[in-house]
Order: structure tokens, then sequence, then C-alpha cells
């Protein structure tokens, strides 16, 4: 699949188009772009390593093609009988068209044979070109397996034949190629084939020969310094096969060319142990000759070498390998992240434009899908790019694995803080959620254990998600940082849910404090309209029990009433779990509140109207009634005067006793200080927020506890008074009238 998009450089191929095979450099060393064209035609550029390239020397019209035709079912041009004039030009090369099984299903051939056919070198026709021949043999040399090196059986011997002009020129690129490293560049194999064999000479004899003028040649070449002492079989393996004449003996040709055929397969000896390479059953591709460019990167590869030998300039194969390893890499690499952007892509923007509006979402099987994009992105690169230059394909895995980690990543960090976000807001309203139900069942709900569970149920949820989004075998891809993290907000929510319900609870008991105060303090005020009180005697002049106790019996009841309620308040908040910190806080708050509400109760109680018709009542009980509680009847006869002045007196000495709230056994205000307490170590500003100042606790606050407990100021007890007498004088005139009137009566 993959491998099919790197075929598709320019416009489809066709089979007719490539008939002949493809023209790799043409006659004006013109180098072809269209090879991947051709080879993903053939189906080669998927091959990896499993591809062989062969390449024919010899002089021209020495029947080349017309061998390669036989051998490899390839249809390159050949010379027809009547027109002398060479055919090949350039660079051809073609696949081979013959079955690699044969019909027994054994392997007849190796897979994926490229035949190079290079354009005969006698020069008739470019002259004393020897460029080009220097040329297309160095490109040879550089990317082929096996050199085939066509040779008539009559020129076996005639050392200085044109074949030995050529493979002189062989010999000394070969050198070239050796020069900048000796490790990296593969042997060869030079296959001579000797065409127009009579028979009369064996094929041994004519071996040897060859041998010999070879080992002659290699010691005339001139080498680089430093391999002076180099020898031919440091760098070239042989082989030897005869042909019979193709027009005379055209059957023996065929099937001499047929056997021929087998011996292009695999071959599995290595020729240095099993000596020179002339056994027949030994398959020509060793794997010591291989280029090891993989097939996809060849015709870059090629047009690399071709550009670099085009120019003149040394050709360095081991740098030539790196930057077709980086150039193939990079293509590589682009091409496997195109499926994998098509995957991640839309994730991406999904996440990105959630985020954008506030609202993070959280991505269905984002685990799965991106350990499926990463694996295979992987996956893909290394079946394609491993195969080249190591150091460079581990380089650029890194780079690609930083790429696509970099945006997995953030796609995992993404998908954490919705999980975090929505793991909060779902946790704040189920929590909230249980406790409405609870309220609306009336029963008292566990507070401290919804949160529990609610908070067990979302890290559960956190990490399910967490979990799926692991990428696999990536080290980044962890996520307890982000555990923890979710666990203390949710910590820390639970500790402002808490709050919120200590608020809640503490408003329920303030509440409850401000309806038992507002009845029972009232209660108290209300006895004050009952001059008389208890069995206290007005005679030896004391106020009754029930007016000089008035505060201390204020004091109990408040407090009495606040330890109640502070009681509740403990016992609820501990069901919630609130910390001793907390439930202290609380507990001062609701004391200072409460306080509060003690003070408006009194105030109320205090309003001139309420107060004045306390007097009121206060003074006419005592006036009107006796110690008996008899309504009295005036007759003038009575000491109206004396009664009138002392229930007037009584009563007045009430308002001294009303201005102060003063306890009546330590004759000073009530010890609110030490009764509200210091502030607690929990308190936090935000606790003290709605807290009125209270004298005499808060000294910031330049109001002393005298002040705090003046119920009533100076002038407004002397006026009080004023108005009382009056109101007063006004019930003793009715009683003087009403008592003469009655005995007029
Ligand atoms: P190339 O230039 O080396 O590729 O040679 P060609 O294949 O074009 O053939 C050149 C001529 O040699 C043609 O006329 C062929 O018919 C002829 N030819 C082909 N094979 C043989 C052979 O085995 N022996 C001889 N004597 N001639 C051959
Ligand atoms: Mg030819």
């Amino acid at each position: 699949m993959m491998n099919g998009h790197f075929a598709s450089v320019g416009e489809e191929g066709t089979r007719e188009q490539y008939e002949h095979g493809v023209q790799v450099v043409d006659e004006d060393k013109e180098f072809n772009p269209h090879i991947s064209q051709y080879l993903a035609l053939e189906n080669v550029i998927p091959a990896g390593f499993n591809y062989h390239i062969i390449s024919v020397f010899g002089s021209q019209s020495t029947g080349k093609s017309t061998l390669l035709n036989y051998l490899f079912g390839t249809q390159f041009g050949v010379m027809q009988e009547n027109e002398r004039r060479q055919t090949t030009k350039g660079i051809w090369m073609s696949k081979n068209k013959r079955p690699t099984t044969g019909a027994d299903g054994k392997t007849t051939m190796a897979e994926n044979i490229l035949v190079m056919d290079v354009e005969g070198t006698d020069g008739r026709e470019r002259g004393e070109d020897q460029d080009f021949e220097r040329k297309s043999s160095l490109f040879a040399l550089a990317t082929s397996e096996v050199l085939m090196v066509n040779i008539w059986e009559h020129q076996v011997g005639l050392y200085q034949g044109a074949n030995m002009g050529l493979l002189k020129t062989v010999f000394e690129v070969n050198l070239q190629l050796f020069l900048k490293d000796s490790k990296t560049i593969p042997r060869s194999l030079l296959f001579f084939v000797i065409r127009d064999h009579l028979g009369n000479t064996p094929l041994e004899n004519l071996r040897a020969t060859l041998l010999q003028d070879l080992s002659r040649l290699w010691s005339t070449i001139s080498k680089p310094p430093g391999l002076e002492n180099s020898k031919i079989d440091d760098y070239f393996d042989f082989a030897f096969v005869a042909l019979p004449h193709k027009i005379l003996q055209p059957q023996q040709f065929e099937q001499a060319v047929e056997k021929l055929s087998k011996r292009f397969v695999e071959g599995f000896k290595d020729p240095k142990k099993a000596g020179l390479v002339n056994d027949e059953d030994t398959g020509v591709f060793q794997p010591q000759y291989h280029r090891r460019i993989p097939a996809d990167g060849f015709p870059v590869y090629a047009e690399g070498i071709w550009d670099q030998i085009e120019q003149n300039k040394d050709l360095d194969l081991p740098t030539q390998q790196e930057l077709l390893a980086q150039f193939r890499c990079d293509e590589i690499a682009r091409e496997v992240l195109i499926p994998f952007d098509e995957t991640i892509a839309p994730l991406e923007e999904k996440q990105a434009a959630a985020k954008l509006v506030g609202e993070p979402i959280i991505i269905q099987n984002l685990g799965l899908t991106m350990n499926k994009a990463r694996e295979t992105v992987f996956k893909d690169f290394e079946t394609n790019a491993s195969r080249y230059h190591k150091g460079v394909y581990t380089r650029k895995r890194a780079e690609l694995e930083s790429k696509v980690d970099t945006r997995l990543k953030a796609l995992f960090q993404g998908q954490l803080q919705a999980a975090h976000k929505s793991g909060l807001a779902a946790f704040g309203d189920a929590v909230s959620g249980a406790v409405k139900a609870g309220q609306k069942k009336g029963a008292t709900y566990d507070f401290a254990q919804i949160v529990e569970s609610e908070k067990k149920k979302a890290l559960a949820s956190f990490e399910r998600t967490a979990q799926n989004v692991v990428v696999q075998g990536a080290t980044w891809s962890d996520y307890k940082q982000e555990l923890t993290l979710f666990k203390k907000e949710l910590d820390e929510s639970s500790k402002r849910l808490r709050r919120d319900e200590m608020k809640r609870l503490a408003n329920r008991v303030e509440r409850w404090v401000r309806s038992r105060l507002g009845e029972s303090i009232g209660l108290e005020f209300n006895k004050l309209g009952t001059g008389r009180g208890g069995s206290g005697a007005p005679e030896n002049g004391e106020k009754p029990a029930s007016e000089k106790d008035l505060w201390d019996r204020i004091w109990h009841v408040f407090t009495d009433t606040v330890t109640q309620a502070e009681a509740r308040f403990t016992e609820r908040a501990k069901s919630f779990d609130a910390s001793p910190d907390e439930v202290d806080v609380g507990l001062w708050r609701l004391r200072r509140k409460s306080w509060g509400v003690l003070s408006a109760k009194i105030d109320e109680e205090m309003m001139e109207g309420n107060l004045l018709l306390k007097l009121r009542e206060n003074f006419e009980d005592k006036f009107r009634y006796d110690d008996a509680g008899v309504p009295r009847i005036w007759r003038p006869t009575d000491d109206i005067e004396g009664a009138y002045t002392k229930a007037r007196e009584s009563t007045l000495k009430l308002i001294p006793l009303l201005t102060r709230f003063r306890l009546g056994e330590t004759g000073s205000p009530p010890p609110l200080d030490a009764w509200i307490g210091a502030a607690p170590p929990g308190v936090s500003p935000a606790d003290e927020d709605d807290l009125a100042p209270i004298g005499g606790v808060d000294e910031d606050e330049g109001k002393s506890l005298e002040e705090e407990t003046l119920v009533l100021s100076e002038a407004k007890a002397t006026d009080l008074a004023n108005r009382f007498r009056k109101m007063a004088d006004g019930v003793f005139v009715e009683a003087k009238r009403g008592a003469l009137g009655g005995v007029t009566q």
C-alpha cells in the first residue's frame, strides 16, 4: 500500500511504453527520471533487498543484447543482420521476464533480476569516446552484483584485444571506488561469457588463459597509494561459461542458454571457501555481491551515483549511501505520517476546539486509536527505512518518534486534563445531588460517606480514562502525577463542599438559636411586667427576685441554649468528618453569632415603646394589686400617694438595672471574652468575613466590654424615666379620681 505510493512518481507508466525496458542513461549521458516508474510497473519497488542487478559489458555487436534476450526474456534492441549499426545506446535496464518458478513450483531463477545492457564500447560510432566507457563502467560497478563480460572465443588470449581495454578500465575505476572506504564496498562477480565456442578448446583452458591475462592486466594498472599491493581477487570473483555459435548451432546455443539461466539463482556457497566460482551448481548471486540498496531507494541512489560520475566527482559510495538514507528516510517518514495524520489530526482539532470553548472533552477510544496509529507509523517506518544506512535510520527514527510522540503526548495530556476537569465537576454535582436527595428525605444523611463514595467513583473514573489512554512503550505515557494532582484537587473540593455543608449546618443551628432565644428571652422580659415577682415582699424594700436577677436569668438561658446548639453542631459536624479544627471554628462562630442574636433580641426588647409598656405594667402591677394579687379598690381614705410613690420608686429602680447587662453575682458584665474564647487556630479570613465585632472580645475594635453590654444610654434612661413618671402620674391621677368618684357615687 505504502510502497505503491512511492511508485507514483509522475504519471503512471504503461507496459507498452517499457516494452524494451527503460533507458537508464541516454546517449547524451542524461539520467532518466522515470526509473522508479518503471520499477513500480515491474513491481520491484517493494522488494526491499530481494532484487539483483546484472550488467553486461563487451565490444559492440558481440551478441550481448541477443544473449540477454534469450537468457532473461528481455526485448533489448538487437542489430538486424542486414544493417550493421549499433543499436544499444547508453544504458538500458529491463527486468527478467522469465518465470522464477518452474511447473513443479521449484525456484528456477532469482526474483527481480534487473539486467543492464551497457552500450558497446568499441567506439565505432563514438570514436575514441573513452569517457562514456569509464562512466558506464563506474556506474555498473557501483550498482551491479554481477558484471557479465561478453567475449568471442577467438579473442581469448588476444591480450591487446578491445575487451582488455575495457577490463582495464573496469579495474581502475573499481580501485577508485575502494579509495574512500574499503570496508563498505562489496565484491563483484566477473562472469565471462565466451561466445561462439567451437568446442575444440575446453572451457578449462580458456578459463586459465583468461585468468592469466587478467592478473597480467591487474599488474599493469596504476594503483592508488595504499592499494599498490592489492590483488585482483581481493575484489572480484570469477565465473566462466562458453556458448555455442548462435547462428551456426542455434539449438545447442539455446540449450546452453537454458542451462546458463539456471545459474541465476541465489548462491549460498562462500566462494572464498569454495575457491573461485566455477561450480555450475552455485548460484551467481552471492550475498556479499549485493549493494544493499533497498529497491525503493535504487532510483534515487542510481541517479545520485550517475550525477557524481557525470560531474567527474570522486565517487564516494558510503557518502552516497548516507545521502540516500537521509533522503529516503525523510521520504518514508513523510509517507508513514500521512495515514497517521489522517487518524490523529481530526482528534487534535476536536480536542483543541473543545479546549477553546473551555469545555475539554474526553475522546472515546483515544488510547486504542493512539496505540494503533503509533504502532503502525513506527512499524511502517521500520519496514521501509531500516534497510538504509543504520546510523541515519536510527537518527531518523528518533526524529520521527519525537514528532509522533510530541503530538500523542499532547493528546494524552489533553485527555487527562479533560478527565480532570469533568471529573471534578461530576464529583461536585454528585455530592450536592446526594445531599439534596438526603435533605428531601429529611433524614440525617451521612455527608462524609457521600463524599467518600463519590470520591472513590471519581478516582476510579479518572483512572479508567487515564488507563485507556496509556500508550504502550511510551515512557511519557504515565499518569501518576496527574492522578496525584486529581486526588489532591478532589480533596480540596471535598474540603470546600464540607465547608459549605458546615455553613449550611451553622445556619440551621443559628436559626434554631434565634428562634429559641426569641421565645425564651422574650419571656424573661415579659416577667418585668409582673411587678410583684415571685414571693418577694415589696415592703422590705427589696426588689422582687424576678427583677433583680433578670440578667442572670438571661445569661443563663442564653448560655444554656447555645450549649445545646453547640452539642447539635458538634455532633452533626463530626458525622461528616469535619476536623477538630473545623468544628472549633464552627463553634466559635456559633457563639459569636449567638451573641449577636441575643444582642438584637435585647435591643428589640429595649425599644422605647416596648420598655415603657413593660415599666407601666410593672408599675401598675405594684400599684393596683395588693400583695395577695387582688386588685385594689381605692377609697378616699387610702394612702394612695404612699402606694403610688412606693410603686413608682420601685419601678424606677428597674431602669438603672436595665441599662447594663450585669450579672448579680459579680456585678460585672458577663464574661463574654472567656465565653466566646480566642479565635481557634483553624480560623480563616473567610470565616471572619460576616462576623460583627464584639466589644471586649475584639480588642482592635476599640469598644470595651462595658460598652458592648451597655443596653440603654444614660440619656435614653433619663428620658425613659421622665416619660415613665408622666405615665405613672397619669395612672395616679386616674386612681385618685376613681377613689373620689367611687365615694360620690
Ligand atoms: P550487441 O551489440 O553486442 O548487443 O549485439 P547484438 O545482440 O545486437 O547482435 C549483433 C549481431 O550479432 C546480430 O546480427 C546478431 O544476429 C549476431 N549474433 C547474435 N548472437 C550471436 C552469436 O552467438 N554468434 C554470432 N556469431 N553472432 C551472433
Ligand atoms: Mg546491444
